[in-house]
């Protein structure tokens, strides 16, 4: 059974050190575990799909946060090895998938992509764990996917949110420990 793995967010704003939402170190640590398990799902003929907020200057998300991610900046660009891969791989099965919102689902054509591949199961990995990684699940879950983590490949902005979501996503979401 062919999966889909969704990294979520993986842009310099929220993972570099000069980031404007960085997750800091907690964030720095999942780029090499994240780029082996985009590796491996290649490698297994697995669909890969960067989903990556993608803001327009005016975005009313900046209302609650503070500018980021907006289309064409440094900012909104993948970490440099994950933009590697990339742009090494980008094709059938390897996606960049822009979004304004946390859910990676949202106003998007993903659902309608994950379908047509006859995909039933995703993994969700990227940041912020209790942001845009528990609502990317939560929008897998109301589909009807069966939705695996790793908290190994999540951070967020305190440990406290990621220990939280992890634990959530598993109470409400169901969602398989890989
Ligand atoms: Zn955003």
């Amino acid at each position: 059974m062919q999966r889909a793995l969704i990294v979520v967010d993986m842009s310099n704003d929220f993972i570099a050190d000069d980031g404007v939402l960085t997750c800091g170190s907690a964030g720095q640590a999942t780029v090499q575990p994240i780029l082996q398990a985009v590796q491996a799902a290649y490698d297994h003929g697995d669909f890969i799909v960067f989903a990556c907020d993608a803001h327009a200057i005016d975005d009313p998300e900046f209302a609650l946060w503070t500018t980021h991610c907006v289309v064409g900046t440094y900012g909104a660009k993948l970490v440099a090895d994950l933009q590697m891969f990339y742009e090494n791989h980008k094709g059938d099965r390897v996606r960049y998938l822009p979004k304004t919102k946390y859910d990676a689902f949202f106003e998007t054509d993903l659902a309608k992509w994950l379908h047509e591949q006859g995909i039933r199961e995703v993994i969700v990995c990227g940041v912020c764990t209790s942001i845009c990684c528990y609502a990317t699940a939560s929008g897998a879950y109301y589909r009807g996917y069966e939705v695996y983590i790793d908290p190994d490949l999540m951070a967020d902005l305190t440990p406290e949110a990621h220990q939280f979501a992890i634990q959530h996503m598993q109470d409400v979401l169901k969602v398989n420990l890989l």
